[in-house]
Order: structure tokens, then C-alpha cells, then sequence
């Protein structure tokens, strides 16, 4: 009989004792000590400090950027990728067009009508950017972020989102500049 009584005794108190931890929280609660309601709130991105000088650090990893005015199609970067999540779709221009140079100098030769990269397949190696002639494939931040900031926070709710089209060519363009009826499209 006396343990019985020890019994409700001990639950009741525990009991106490718990909701306390619990209401006590909640009396001091404050802003930053609560689940952030995330994507909607987001800590601000921390100062990157990793010892040594940022501009030489190349193997930042972040979002993939490309820089589409000096893409020429050349197809170097999704023949590096591993996971072959770079699809790329060009068509040729006619001959005596001029559809400009890159920022290297470069003639262009060909019409970039398609240029999608899929971050949810990316694995992160970097390894197209390496081999870019134009420079214009890069990881966002870094050395690179003089060209685009950097860019590790891209969540959202749709994954569709998350294949990113740097191509800014539209159909009728395409047709003025090749003349073509029916495109040749090359690519990868
Ligand atoms: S970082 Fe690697 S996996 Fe991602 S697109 Fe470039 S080569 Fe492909
Ligand atoms: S390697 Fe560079 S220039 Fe060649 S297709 Fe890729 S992004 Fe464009």
C-alpha cells in the first residue's frame, strides 16, 4: 500500500517537474531560440572565413553559373561532367551573321538554344569548370564573386526549379539568324 501511494507521489511530481522545464521556456521565450520557419526564415549567411586568401580558393562549391553571352556551345563542360547533367542545344548561324564575340575575343559561331544545368543531379566536382575556354562556366562566390555572388541557398518547394536555363535565345531569333526551316540542332 505504501509503495502504491509512492507511485502516484512520484508521477505527479515528475510530472510537475517537466511541465516547469516546459512553461519556463516558454516564459523566456525569444526570438532565435524557437525552430526557424524555414525556407520562409533563413539565418543570415555566416562570413566565410576559411584561413587563407579567398581569391585564390577555385574549389568554392556552390550553384553553377553560366555566363551565356560568352558561351560558345563548345560542349567541353558536359563532356566533363560526370553525372551528365549539362544539356546543351546549339544551332549554326548562318555564314557572314554576326552574333557577336565573347569577352575573351572570341567569335561566335554558334547559337546556344539550350543550356540547362539540373543542381539536383549536380554532385558538386567542379570539374566542368576547368575546361571552359571562356572562363564562363564557374561555382558562384570565391574567386568568382566580382561575377556573381555567391549562391548555396536555392531550396524551394518545386525540384523543376532547381534546373536552372541560362539560355536566352527565343525561336524567332533562331530562325532569323540560321534561316532555317528545320534546325539543325547539335549538342549533348
Ligand atoms: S559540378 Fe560536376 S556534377 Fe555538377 S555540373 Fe559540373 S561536372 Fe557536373
Ligand atoms: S565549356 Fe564554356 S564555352 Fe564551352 S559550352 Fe561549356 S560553358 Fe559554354
Amino acid at each position: 500500500m505504501k509503495r502504491y501511494f509512492y507511485n502516484i507521489w512520484e508521477t505527479i511530481t515528475t510530472l510537475m517537474i517537466g511541465l516547469g522545464v516546459t512553461f519556463g521556456h516558454l516564459l523566456r521565450i525569444r526570438k532565435g531560440n524557437v525552430t526557424l520557419q524555414y525556407p520562409e526564415e533563413r539565418w543570415p549567411q555566416p562570413q566565410r572565413e576559411i584561413g587563407f586568401n579567398l581569391d585564390r580558393y577555385n574549389v568554392i562549391r556552390s550553384r553553377l553559373h553560366v555566363d551565356i553571352d560568352d558561351c560558345i556551345g563548345c560542349l567541353q563542360c558536359s563532356r566533363a561532367c560526370p553525372v551528365d547533367c549539362i544539356k546543351i542545344e546549339f544551332v549554326k548561324v548562318d555564314k557572314g551573321l554576326d552574333i557577336g564575340t565573347t569577352s575573351n575575343d572570341t567569335k561566335k559561331r554558334l547559337l546556344v538554344t539550350r543550356f540547362d544545368i539540373d543542381m539536383t543531379e549536380c554532385c558538386f566536382c567542379n570539374l566542368c569548370t576547368y575546361p571552359c575556354p571562356e572562363d564562363c562556366i564557374y561555382m558562384t562566390g570565391g574567386p568568382n564573386s566580382r561575377k556573381h555572388p555567391i549562391d548555396y541557398e536555392y531550396s524551394t518547394y518545386d525540384r523543376s526549379d532547381l534546373i536552372f536555363r541560362f539560355s536566352n535565345v527565343d525561336p524567332d531569333q533562331v530562325a532569323r539568324l540560321t534561316g532555317q526551316n528545320e534546325l539543325k540542332v547539335g549538342g549533348k
